[in-house]
């Protein structure tokens, strides 16, 4: 195998969303950008893959909602760049007991940052929504900002972008060695290629790559059924009908998030904000489905909830999670190469996030100040994490 002699400034581990955004804040800096992906492109194998995700500013941690800003801007810049719709604006919905915690900590960050809401009582609910079926007691925060993203246009958009800035994008080559050292080498399944940095952003398999770097993150990766459900009248539940992004809090162990209608006409997605553990070489294989448990909780939800949808789903696809214990990211150098930087655990949420994360990321490999406050992200918080695991 013969030794590339170029010298990248950056390799990028991963075509996932979080890598296309790293590539894409290194080569709009002029870095010489290269981008490495195991399976040809597009491919839906991993958790960026799929029509949509909700965008919003609405979190309980200030450091996300005040990312949300930057990232709103940079959706809308690569828009422009790329000439494409990449995000449409619903509103999101979230629902909860009038006592829920989370809701009255999320509605105080949208008011200490002064983002557009209003809180919805029983009463204003029932005659807002009358395609929902609330719960008695159940009240409502409105985020204005929420909407969706159209995710597989975004990396196709993403791709493109990052080639016309000069940045080398190659699919099909999966990484299977990595020797630390200044420049690091990386071997792949076709070439050898040195960089002065290295960025891993392999979602579901990143503990397989750190793992000969002498280091295993604390992530747990979880198969997510992404189910959609047919309108018993088609439009209903629809973005042209003004139907927003939903979010339910309290009406089973973990979130349920809907979305309207849109991608697939007449049919609204709904899914569950958990999922059963699974290697992500066996996501789709027959033998580990034991995942009915997610889609019955589902089930309940629309027919108890949702009643001009029928109550099974009509398609089901398949997604990935990664998740830290505190579902907070990984955005950070190997505690012992300094040149290898590590985006991980994105928890089912980093989508919308992106382009900060991307920003951060191309900052941490060039070694320049972070552009936010990195301590909620450091690999350092996991103090459980044993010396045999570093
Ligand atoms: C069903 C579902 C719904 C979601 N909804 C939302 C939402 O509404 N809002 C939101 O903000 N977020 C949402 N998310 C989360 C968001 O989609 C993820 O956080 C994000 O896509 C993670 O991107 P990633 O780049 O880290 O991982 P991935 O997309 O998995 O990318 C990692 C890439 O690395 C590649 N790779 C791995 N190993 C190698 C190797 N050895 N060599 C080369 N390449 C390699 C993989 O093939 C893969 O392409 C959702 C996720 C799912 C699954």
């Amino acid at each position: 195998m013969a030794a590339q002699t170029d010298l990248w400034d950056a390799i990028v581990i991963g075509a996932g969303v979080q890598g296309c955004f790293t590539a894409y804040h290194l080569a709009q800096n002029s870095k010489k950008v290269l981008l490495l992906e195991q399976f040809l492109l597009p491919h839906s194998r991993g958790s960026s893959h799929g029509q949509s995700r909700i965008i919003r500013k609405a979190y309980p941690e200030d450091f996300y909602t005040r990312m949300m800003d930057e990232c709103y801007r940079t959706w809308a810049q690569l828009e422009r760049e790329a000439g494409a719709q990449l995000h449409r604006r619903t509103e999101l919905l979230f629902l909860g007991m009038k006592e829920n915690p989370g809701l009255k900590t999320i509605q105080a960050t949208l008011s200490r940052q002064g983002i557009d809401h209003e809180c919805l009582s029983s009463v204003h609910l029932k005659q807002r929504f009358p395609n929902i079926r609330f719960t008695k007691g159940e009240v409502g925060l409105l985020d204005k900002t929420g909407g969706v993203l159209y995710a597989d246009k975004a990396l196709r958009a993403l791709q493109h972008v990052i080639r016309q800035l000069g940045g080398m994008v190659c699919d099909g080559e999966k990484v299977v060695e990595i020797r630390p050292g200044l420049p690091v080498t990386v071997k792949t399944t076709l070439k050898s290629y040195q960089a002065n940095s290295l960025v891993i952003t392999a979602g579901p398999w990143t503990n397989r790559i750190l793992r000969p770097l002498g280091i295993e993150l604390p992530l747990q990766t979880l198969r997510i059924n992404v189910c959609y459900w047919r309108e018993k009248v088609p439009g209903s539940y629809s973005v042209s009908q003004a139907f927003p992004c939903i979010l339910s809090l309290d009406l089973a162990p973990h979130h349920i998030y809907g979305l309207p209608a849109s991608e697939y006409p007449g049919l609204m997605k709904v899914c569950y904000h958990h999922g059963d553990s699974v290697d992500p070489e066996e996501r789709d294989c027959p033998k580990t489905f034991s995942d009915i448990q997610d889609v019955q909780i589902l089930c309940h939800f629309v027919k108890d909830h949702l009643p001009g949808l029928r109550p099974e789903p009509d398609i089901m696809e398949r997604c990935m999670y990664t998740n830290t214990p505190d579902e907070h990211f990984i955005l950070d150098c190997h505690p012992k190469y300094d040149n290898i930087v590590i985006g991980a655990g994105f928890s089912g949420h980093g989508f919308k996030l992106a382009p900060a994360v991307g920003k951060v990321l191309y900052e941490l490999s060039m070694k320049l100040p972070p552009s936010y406050d990195l301590a909620p992200f450091r690999i350092s918080r996991f103090s459980k994490l044993s010396k045999a695991h570093l």
